[in-house]
């Protein structure tokens, strides 16, 4: 069975010497060996000031998202 013609790659050939997932990135990029960067998530900044983490829940980073939290649950103390 022929493998994969790119190097590191053992692959079954699938079209044109190449492996399907090498013979994909031929087609779409014109290249076997393109690879296409992998798409990161967009980090948003923590919303708090003078924070320079990155934010992973309603625009806080994970530590002022619990100090969020922990303050909202306070105020509805004082509320009562
Ligand atoms: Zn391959
Ligand atoms: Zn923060």
């Amino acid at each position: 069975m022929k493998t994969c013609e790119i190097d590191n790659c053992s692959k079954p050939v699938k079209a044109r010497d190449l492996c399907s997932m090498h013979h994909q990135r031929l087609m779409r990029h014109g290249d076997p060996n393109t690879v296409m960067p992998r798409r990161t998530k967009t980090l948003v900044a923590c919303s708090w000031i003078n924070c320079t983490s990155h934010a992973v829940s309603k625009g806080l980073c994970v530590k002022h998202y619990y100090i969020n939290r922990v303050l909202k649950r306070n105020d509805q103390v004082d509320v009562r």
